[in-house]
């Protein structure tokens, strides 16, 4: 007998604690820019696993890799050197401002590491910092030390007391470099603030933010955790910027849909994590390394490389000939391939749905805005077919 979504929502949602809301079906199977759920229907996903799945469901190149590196190690953990692991730590240096790479599993971990690492590095000078800066808008996860950086008191308010030494400034606002002293050990930001709705940072506030930290000696680290593997115009979402940070954060996106995170540094900081200072079992997993190692072939394939700029190209014009013009799209923000869009609704949870029922997922932001995030395989005419969609429910 054929199982239906509906009959085993019903009776498997009770064994899982309530904090995500999932959609109405249960996904059997994905494939490109497509997912099907259990009944055989098509949705065209431009949620991309928000911000993970950049290069589709499935790509065959990750799966290959990922079906290749199962029949070797599945797991050593950090007692020992694995292949796939150190091919990936010289590539993501070879690629970026950085000398050092330390695997995690999530960007919430990733983004502890970086946190912890900032003060054990002024802990190693004889002159303790503690304190970070971080900004209103911004999101850098939820463990204790990640979620202390992201400013949202509905998030936060129920946790307390969250780690002491975090304070926030507004995000662009040329109030936050005037903060920065030399009692800060780091300040923390976003490229593209997205939980928030897709907000870019200024170029120019950044570069001040840089200056700032280099005046005091504080530590610039970018959460590139979903701006990353050209999320935005760029490998790495600090890139548009122009300068270099001290540390960047990697999630999403990197294991090519595997769970694997990374922080990245010079060595001069990354020295601070000696034997013993930090580390997680599963971090640098050789199948999630063997993934990542598969996403990065195919993103720094020059043939990749101009289908995805004219895909940023496609995608910026339809945005702005069609999307933009739609009743109720009050305003929009497009960097890249993310794209906010506020809508002109007392509740986008209704909108949100219909969008789903007809068939395109995206993700929504309370209380009136939607994020779209197309995978950066995404076809010509899946951009259409996705402002069309939205189109047909905002008329
Ligand atoms: N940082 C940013 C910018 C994010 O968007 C997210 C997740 O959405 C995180 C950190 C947390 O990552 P994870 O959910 O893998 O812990």
């Amino acid at each position: 007998m054929q199982l239906k979504s509906s009959d085993l929502i019903e009776s498997c949602s009770p064994f899982f604690t309530p904090n995500y809301h999932p959609a109405n079906f249960v996904l059997s199977h994905g494939s490109g820019s497509y997912l099907y759920d259990m009944e055989g229907k098509e949705y065209l996903d431009f949620s991309s696993g928000i911000a993970v799945n950049n290069l589709g469901h499935c790509h065959p190149r990750i799966v290959e890799a990922i079906k290749d590196q199962t029949s070797k190690l599945l797991h050593c953990s950090n007692l020992f050197w694995n292949f796939p692991a150190m091919k990936l730590a010289k590539r993501l240096c070879e690629l970026s401002f950085a000398d050092q790479v330390l695997f995690l599993n999530s960007g919430s971990e990733a983004n502890e590491a970086a946190l912890k690492l900032a003060r054990k590095y002024f802990f190693d000078q004889g002159k303790p910092r503690s304190k970070v800066l971080a900004f209103e808008g911004g999101f850098h996860g939820r463990t204790m030390g990640s979620l202390s950086a992201t400013a949202k008191k509905a998030f936060r308010e129920p946790f307390g007391p969250l780690v002491p030494g975090f304070e926030f400034a507004k995000f662009n606002d040329e109030s936050a470099i005037s903060k920065i002293d030399k009692t800060f050990a780091a300040v923390i930001l976003e490229p593209v603030q997205g939980e928030a709705g897709v907000y870019p940072a200024d170029e120019e506030f950044v570069r001040n933010l840089r200056k700032r930290c280099n005046e005091t000696s504080t530590l610039l680290i970018m959460d590139c955790i979903q701006t990353g593997m050209y999320r935005t115009d760029c490998l790495f979402g600090y890139e548009s910027f122009g300068i270099e940070p001290d540390i960047i954060t990697l999630s999403k996106a990197l294991g090519g849909g595997l769970p694997l995170g990374a922080m990245l540094t010079k060595k001069e900081i990354g020295n601070s994590f000696n034997v013993g200072a930090h580390g997680t079992t599963f971090g640098g997993n050789p199948v999630a390394a063997a993934a990542a190692n598969a996403v990065l072939d195919v993103l720094t394939d020059n043939r990749f490389d101009d289908e995805r700029r004219r895909l940023v190209h496609d995608f910026g014009k339809i945005v702005y000939e069609k999307i933009s013009k739609l009743p109720k799209v009050k305003s929009l923000r497009l960097k890249g391939l993310m794209l906010g869009i506020d809508l002109d609704v007392e509740d986008i949870t209704p909108v949100f749905r219909k969008i789903r029922d007809n068939g395109i997922l995206v993700t929504r932001i309370a209380p009136r805005s939607l994020r779209v995030l197309p995978p950066l395989i995404a076809a010509e005419r899946e951009l259409h077919f996705f402002a069309d969609g939205l189109s047909t429910v905002l008329n």
